[in-house]
């Protein structure tokens, strides 16, 4: 009997128990049901499970675990691309895991697995309060906190993953564990900034802030002018900027879609996207050399939190694209200039977007209590994509920008913006990775829970000891070398 035969027979028992549902290759909705919203991924799995509780992802784990299947958690299906090839794997969706819960007096949000962040900063807002959130209303909060986060709030009040208050996860053996500071620290630690290798989250609970209207807008220059506005940019970002202030540059080409307004529909621009938290005074004050430059428009203004979550004007609906991301050292002219060209007016492949993020502030203070992407050591993010159609676009749209500014790449990428399989070793400092594999070796030997950017076990001995001396263990090592274990 073929394995696809016998997992389908399987998968009928498995399914008598959900609350949602399994759905096989060869159903009709099999196509619908293996969909990821970047639709430049092509996924074949096993099968499709729609979890709609906890209950569910314990089954469905326990299920996958019993056939010898791998299993993958996914949101939205926005950072697919590097999950690869889903044979023997089974895609457990959590997008009908929606449930929201907000405590206004703790300044928390209980977040469930499915849950995207329009969802969530329009919840928190009804109490004005804000998220953490990314700049793209439709990315999955779980998703985009495993591996950090970065919000346009970030400078102030750091990355996404250090903000996490506690995590309910079901790990490889079935069991749904609740991972806070004082259940579970090593793996509380892996989930802050590790990604999904570590156990399928099904729900966080995140700090809120009392914030309801931030100062943002962008100043829009015509493309042609992209050396000026990188400069005058970057020379913003190398002085005193508190951490109130985020700007981000940008290299933007609008499609030429009835839904856009006439005025920059089909159009190409350079952007400064400015995010401010205070008196909107101070960044005037900061933004003047910018705005010197005389943009053909200037929207900065006072807006609401809920209205920040559409300025960066990331798709809203699925697009198949191809997206890749560097974090720079340094964004000095040589690397301005090379950007210029290979991304401005005599670009070689019309790339959607480029965008660099200051980083730095409380993104960039290494604290201990936080998880295993602590902090982004360097000054700049840069992310670019390309609208892909076709496959043979795939390849060519964002490989440019990455190579030409290569020389300037810092020591690591960053998780979230990598959207092709990176060597694993450089998402991380050398000795975060060696944590995460020996949590991810006690946690789930035989590589049950499968993620995008993957860790893989460490190696352990023949007859190696059970799953909570193993974690004793690596605390243990980890306090005799001197690194201290997070319980604070
Ligand atoms: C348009 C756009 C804008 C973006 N903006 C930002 C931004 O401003 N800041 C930023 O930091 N990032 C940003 N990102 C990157 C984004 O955070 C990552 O792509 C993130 O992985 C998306 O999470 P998801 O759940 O939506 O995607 P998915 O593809 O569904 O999930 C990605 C991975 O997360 C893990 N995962 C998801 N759900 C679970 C779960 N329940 N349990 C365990 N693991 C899970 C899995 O390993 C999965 O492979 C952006 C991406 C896009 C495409």
């Amino acid at each position: 009997m073929s394995t696809f035969t016998s997992l389908s027979r399987e998968a009928s028992r498995l399914s008598a128990g959900l609350q949602g549902e399994v759905i096989l290759p060869g159903q009709p909705r099999f196509d619908e049901a293996r969909r990821a919203f970047n639709l430049a991924a092509d996924q074949e799995p096993a099968a499709v499970v729609f979890a709609e509780s906890a209950h569910d992802v314990v089954a469905a784990v326990t299920f996958a675990a019993s056939q010898g299947q791998q299993i993958a958690a996914q949101g939205t299906g926005h950072n697919a691309m590097p999950l690869g090839s889903l044979t023997d794997t089974i895609l457990l969706k959590t997008e009908r895991m929606r449930g929201i819960q907000i405590d206004p007096q703790a300044r928390t949000a209980r977040v469930e697995a499915g849950a995207v962040w329009s969802d969530v900063v329009q919840a928190a807002a009804r109490h004005g309060l804000a998220a953490l959130a990314g700049s793209s209303p439709n990315v999955g909060v779980i998703g985009y906190t495993l591996g950090g986060g970065v919000s346009f709030l970030g400078r102030k009040y750091g990355l996404s993953a250090s903000n996490v208050r506690a995590i309910d996860v079901v790990t490889a053996d079935g069991q749904l564990r609740r991972a806070d500071r004082e259940h579970e620290p090593d793996l509380f630690w892996a989930l802050r900034g590790g990604g999904g290798s570590f156990g399928i989250v099904t729900a966080l609970k995140l700090r809120l802030f009392p914030i309801t209207q931030v100062y943002a807008g962008i100043l829009w220059y015509p493309l042609e002018r992209g050396t000026e506005v990188l400069h005058t940019w970057r020379d913003l970002t190398r002085g005193a900027v508190p951490d109130e202030l985020t700007t981000v540059s940008r290299f933007l080409r609008l499609p030429p879609v009835p839904d856009l307004p006439a005025e920059i529909r089909g159009k190409s621009f350079a952007l400064v996207e400015a995010f401010h938290l205070g008196d909107p005074a101070q960044a005037d004050d900061l933004l003047t050399p910018l705005r010197a430059l005389g943009p053909v428009n200037d929207t900065i203004k006072t807006i609401t939190v809920p209205e920040l979550l559409h300025l960066h004007m990331d798709p809203e609906q699925p697009v198949a694209s191809l997206g890749d991301g560097l974090m720079l050292a340094s964004f000095p002219d040589e690397a301005i200039d090379a950007l210029v060209q290979t991304a401005g007016t005599s670009a070689k492949f019309p790339l959607a977007s480029v965008e660099v993020r200051h980083l730095g502030g409380e993104l960039g203070r290494h604290r201990r209590q936080n998880g295993a992407l602590a902090s982004l050591q360097a000054p700049y993010l840069m992310f670019a994509a390309g609208i892909t159609p076709t496959p043979d676009l795939k390849a060519a749209a964002t490989a440019e920008v990455e190579d030409v500014l290569a020389p300037w790449a810092a020591q690591h990428m960053y998780l979230n913006f990598s959207e092709t399989s990176r060597p694993r070793a450089t998402l991380w400092t050398e000795h975060a990775y060696r944590r995460l594999r020996q949590i991810k070796a006690s946690v789930d030997p035989h590589d049950v829970i499968r993620s995008n950017h993957p860790v893989p076990p460490a190696r352990t001995k023949p007859g190696h000891l059970h799953r909570g001396h193993d974690l004793w263990n690596i605390s243990l090592k980890f306090a005799c070398e001197g690194h201290s274990r997070v319980t604070t």
